[in-house]
């Protein structure tokens, strides 16, 4: 795959005197030759000033500056639409699992073009410490992520619902309203098993819940950055609209909850979206599930042996079985020649959420990693 990649690079940047350009210079030097040959004669028989001689081969040099910049540039545009059209080809390989948990994966080529990323409840503010958190772990790879994305003429669409209010005058918000067409929602019967804790998902601070569920949110996190060419929405009939009308066919699924919000409970998750004919893949590095800790939320048991980690592995496998694909987030900054996440730098300081984070949960945190410890 890579080599793919590489050799498309190499193309690109291959140097402006190409052959076009070397070959349209020899047929100038000798129009150039045979028209002096020319004027030389000419002048021979008419014997006229030596001024208007002069004149006339400084105009045909002048005239040969002038048609080979227009090669040098015409080919250097020719060949910057190249590099473009060869970085849209996207190699991705996906993963997925088969009914006995098996991993399997494929390398499939896409076309950037035809593909958005669904940025799914990146919230100012979640009722739950630890998905604050969370958020703030994603944010400084999203963002990177993200600028490869666009760099290789892939979409992005922030989708963080129940908050598009407060961007209602942003033109990110209004192309999207405006892209409306007769877009009819076709659904299929695509109806995978429930996700775990799908409909429980819990505090994920300590086994007795500190944080109180409620409607905190009031826009998307500030940190995560939304550029002039992306797209604001959390409905499927503007996102379905948008996608129909330019050309795309495959979502891109990054954001939190990995088992509520992204897969199923919004009307543009994944199941939804798939049942509307797109092809989805979630990106895993730039998911996180909400579930418990200490607690199991579906048989509202307390349970030593559950934490964070075990539901966001248990909802990734969900995912791969019965939903859809997962890829790396590399895999787009490779794709884009970008530096891979793990040479990311965090943007957002972890000092100021630890004040958010109440007692009770720094010390199931303290109580988590001594069981870690003691289990080793
Ligand atoms: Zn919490």
């Amino acid at each position: 795959m890579r080599q793919n990649i590489d050799s498309a690079m190499e193309k690109s940047s291959k140097s402006v005197f190409s052959p076009g350009i070397l070959k349209n210079w020899v047929i100038f030097r000798r129009l150039y030759s045979r028209q002096l040959a020319l004027l030389h004669r000419a002048h021979a028989r008419i014997d006229h000033s030596i001024s208007i001689y002069s004149i006339i081969r400084i105009m045909l040099k002048l005239f040969a500056v002038v048609v080979l910049l227009n090669f040098i540039v015409t080919e250097a545009f020719a060949q910057q639409k190249n590099t473009v059209n060869n970085i849209s080809q996207l190699y991705l390989t996906q993963q997925w699992r088969d009914s006995s948990n098996q991993l399997f994966s494929r390398t499939e080529i896409y076309n950037a073009s035809n593909m958005a990323i669904v940025v799914v409840d990146m919230w100012d503010k979640h009722w739950c410490a630890s998905m604050n958190k969370k958020a703030e772990g994603l944010i400084p790879k999203m963002n990177k992520t993200f600028d490869a994305a666009r760099a290789l003429g892939i979409k992005i669409i922030f989708a963080h619902s129940e908050t598009t209010k407060f961007y209602e005058a942003y033109p990110q918000r209004q192309r999207m309203k405006q892209s409306q067409i007769p877009a009819p929602l076709e659904v299929n019967d695509f109806n995978p098993p429930p996700l775990p804790w799908g409909r429980t998902g819990g505090c994920e601070c300590s086994a007795d819940r500190t944080c109180k569920e409620s409607s905190t949110w009031t826009r998307q996190h500030d940190a995560l950055i939304i550029k002039d060419e992306d797209l604001i929405s959390d409905r499927a009939d503007e996102i379905n609209a948008f996608c129909k009308a330019n050309g795309i066919k495959t979502l891109l699924y990054v954001g939190e909850a990995s088992n509520m919000c992204v897969t199923w409970t919004r009307s543009f998750s994944v199941i939804p979206m798939i049942r509307y004919g797109y092809e989805t893949i979630v990106i895993r590095d730039l998911i996180e599930s909400i579930s418990g800790n200490g607690y199991d939320p579906d048989k509202k048991v307390y349970d030593p042996s559950f934490t964070p980690q075990k539901g966001a592995d248990s909802t990734l496998t969900h995912i791969e079985k019965y939903l859809c694909s997962s890829i790396s987030a590399n895999q787009i900054l490779s794709a884009a020649g970008r530096e891979p996440l793990s040479k990311v730098q965090p943007e957002i300081k972890r000092k100021k959420s630890r004040n958010h984070t109440p007692k009770s949960s720094r010390y199931a945190s303290r109580k988590n990693s001594r069981r870690q410890n003691s289990e080793k």
